[in-house]
């Protein structure tokens, strides 16, 4: 390397903040269906957020359909049969004033509402309508795969070093469902047929694998009668969920490999596996990631600076973390 080059480096170490918080008070109970829920009170706005964790990610999908989850956080918005068409979930809640969204990752789906306290039933029904009968059908599934495959032109491959993540995967892991990125293979989601979209809400749509949480302006009496209404009789899954026990092997050597991808200028890519969430190791590492990559000390910036200070840039482009292995970019260049 030359400091003509652009550079890149890129580690992948899972890092948390870990600031200190407030302590939370909240509550907590589990219905016969297995659903859990835990509630937060705080009335000073009144406001009022809703919020269902599935714990499905894309390490639960089958290698051959990857790409399902995050599909399913799409799909879960068409509504059921007493919501309506396209688009009536998000019109509940734009008409009483509040705002939605949902998120995939490795290891979880997440939705949330926020909404006027007042709206806090709103936000229950729509949510138990997504766990109990949401549309699963093929018309849906054709509309939100086009809106998918849009998404990963958009972000990844119409991008500048959009291949990165799933480039450097594909070699952190031989063996792990965390050697595909989290949009999956359009191959796979073409290939995948109506009922395979029903059998994975089968599986893991259900109230043994999610969370709900409420926080805001409310009070824990009627709070938990209204979740225990509308959740309560929502059936359990019928077969055990699906978690992968797959253990990685440890890399005997380090992997080394050239990518050619639609950008002229070079990168040098770095990729670290790392101690699982939760070990001791896993904080010291954190730390380590954080004294590494953030502000304008870190070695990385500093060499490079040092290297050539007419121009130069750090971008810190991915911060997550992985149930069984944790990771982190790092991604800095210099021209
Ligand atoms: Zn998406």
């Amino acid at each position: 390397m030359n400091n003509k080059m652009l550079y890149f480096w890129l580690s992948l170490l899972p890092v948390m903040l870990n600031a200190q918080m407030n302590k939370i008070d909240f509550e907590e109970f589990t219905l016969d269906n297995g659903l859990h829920v835990i509630l937060h009170q705080d009335n000073s706005t009144p406001i009022v957020a809703v919020s269902v964790m599935y714990h499905v990610g894309s390490k639960n999908e089958n290698p051959d359909r990857t790409g399902f989850a995050h599909f399913f956080e799409h799909l879960l918005f068409e509504g059921s049969e007493n919501i309506g068409g396209r688009g009536q979930y998000d019109k509940f809640v734009e008409k009483a004033g509040g705002t939605l969204n949902a998120n995939t990752t490795y290891d979880r789906t997440f939705y949330f509402e926020i909404l006027p306290s007042n709206q806090l039933e709103l936000g229950l029904w729509l949510e138990s309508e997504r766990m109990l009968h949401a549309k699963v059908e093929q018309a849906g599934v054709e509309t939100q795969r086009e809106v998918v495959k849009e998404e990963r032109r958009q972000r990844i491959d119409n991008q500048p070093y959009g291949s990165i993540l799933e480039q450097s995967l594909k070699r952190a892991y031989t063996v792990h469902p965390y050697r595909w990125p989290v949009i999956g293979s359009m191959e796979h989601l073409n290939a995948a047929q109506e009922k395979d979209y029903k059998q994975f809400y089968a599986d893991f749509y259900r109230p043994d694998n999610a969370i709900v949480s409420i926080a805001g302006d409310i009070d824990y009496v009627s709070a938990k009668a209204l979740v225990t209404k509308y959740f309560g009789t929502i059936p359990k899954g019928k077969k055990p969920i699906y978690r992968p026990k797959i253990t990685e092997p440890a890399m005997a050597k380090e992997v080394r490999d050239t990518i050619y991808d639609n950008i002229q200028l070079p990168a040098v890519v770095q990729t670290y596996r790392i101690p699982a969430q939760g070990t001791p190791d896993y904080y010291a590492v954190s730390m380590l990631g954080q004294l590494l990559s953030q502000g304008e000390s870190l070695p990385v910036y500093t060499g490079l600076w040092l290297m050539n200070s007419k121009k130069h840039y750090l971008w810190v482009i991915f911060l997550w973390d992985w149930k069984i292995r944790g990771s982190r970019l790092h991604l800095a260049s210099l021209k």
